[in-house]
């Protein structure tokens, strides 16, 4: 297990829309979620008010185990936002237990990574309460 990161993001504050907040709230209590359609359990991602697969507006949350494997990454060298400090690594990790389902995160520096190593999510607190799931080797 690597040493944890997390850091407080600052000048972030999430969407409070209908089809996100639930994983922002997940994310406050530290769990990882994705959308899932409550009719036939498809996994909706990007979430989404309805299913694609069956056509129901019931959909709701389903909480994932915050493990994956490294998709892809790149490391930003020009600071953007001051949330990110440069140099800092974006990363896009598949979910060990919804393969396909890939979700992007952030790691300060330029770690060293490889393609398919083991990841685990980390909840970043925001300024002004919650949090920002993000990615880290496990
Ligand atoms: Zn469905």
């Amino acid at each position: 297990m690597s040493e944890r990161s997390e850091r407080t993001m600052r000048g972030i504050r999430p969407a409070r829309d209908p089809d996100t907040w639930g994983f922002f709230d997940a994310a406050a209590d530290g769990r990882l979620v994705v959308g899932e359609c409550a009719s036939c359990r498809a996994v909706l991602h990007l979430p989404r008010p309805y299913c694609s697969g069956c056509g129901s507006f019931e959909v709701g949350w389903r909480t994932v185990a915050g493990r994956g494997r490294l998709w892809t990454w790149t490391t930003i060298h020009q600071s953007l936002h001051p949330a990110f400090e440069a140099p800092y690594t974006v990363v896009v990790v598949e979910l060990d237990d919804e393969p396909g389902v890939r979700l992007a995160g952030s790691l300060p520096g330029e770690p060293d990574l490889e393609i398919g190593m083991a990841m685990q999510a980390r909840f970043d607190p925001l300024e002004g309460g919650g949090a920002l799931p993000q990615w880290e080797p496990a």
